[in-house]
């Protein structure tokens, strides 16, 4: 069984968890949400000493997003993820980067789109995708069943949820997501989110004052 560990990166003024995931004794591995600050990654990348065989996104935000096809160019993979429907995102980051001093973020289509379900694989370990939507529409999570693990984008915090003041954004949608496709992981299941702190969903499902009685 591939041992997973993970390296945070912290990118961009958001600080956002960039993050190198990856199979200790084969040292390969993906990089998950580059955001911006590529030359910070390719550091980071090197100095782990891991072969990166994939890029994966969970939504379309530009400090998850912005870095993404700097990064294709410079390591020569695909990017997976996130589902389609944040498209209008990831062809807008032009635009956000003008508007939040990152001037370098590109726009990137992905070379697969994920379907909710969707088995994404590196490095010998096997992520299923969940099409979590409400702070994006097309915002995905990574779940590692082997490892208890998962990957959370802005879906869910340690001690907070995903912000939904977005002309595109809906609590209801993301509160349905949190209590169909996040909770339904299992309490043991540790995650990273991409902000803050590393939790773990019993923990959430007890103390997060916004999901209380999902
Ligand atoms: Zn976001
Ligand atoms: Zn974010």
């Amino acid at each position: 069984m591939a041992k997973l560990k993970v390296l945070i990166i912290p990118v961009t003024p958001f600080q956002q968890n960039c993050s190198l995931v990856f199979d200790e004794e084969s040292k390969r591995g993906a990089i998950v949400d580059p955001g911006g600050d590529v030359a910070t990654i390719l550091n980071a990348i090197e100095q782990s000493n891991v072969k990166i065989e994939k890029i994966l996104l969970t939504h379309g935000h530009i400090d998850h997003a912005g870095g993404a096809a700097e990064l294709r160019e410079a390591l020569g993979v695909q990017i997976e993820g996130p589902h389609k429907d944040d498209l209008f995102l990831l062809k807008d980051l032009p635009m956000s980067g003008a508007k939040f001093g990152m001037a370098d973020s590109r726009s990137v289509v992905p070379d697969r789109w994920l379907n909710d379900g969707d088995d994404v694989e590196f490095a010998g370990l096997k992520f299923t995708a969940l099409h979590a939507p409400g702070h994006s529409p097309g915002s995905v999570v990574f779940s590692n069943d082997e490892n208890r693990f998962a990957l959370m984008g802005d879906v869910l915090f340690q001690g907070s949820v995903g912000r939904t003041d977005f002309p595109y954004g809906s609590h209801d949608t993301l509160m349905a997501s949190i209590k169909e496709k996040v909770l339904t992981l299992g309490d043991d299941v540790a995650f990273l989110p991409g902000h803050g702190r590393a939790s773990q969903i019993g923990v959430e499902r007890k103390t997060n004052p916004f999901i209380q009685g999902l």
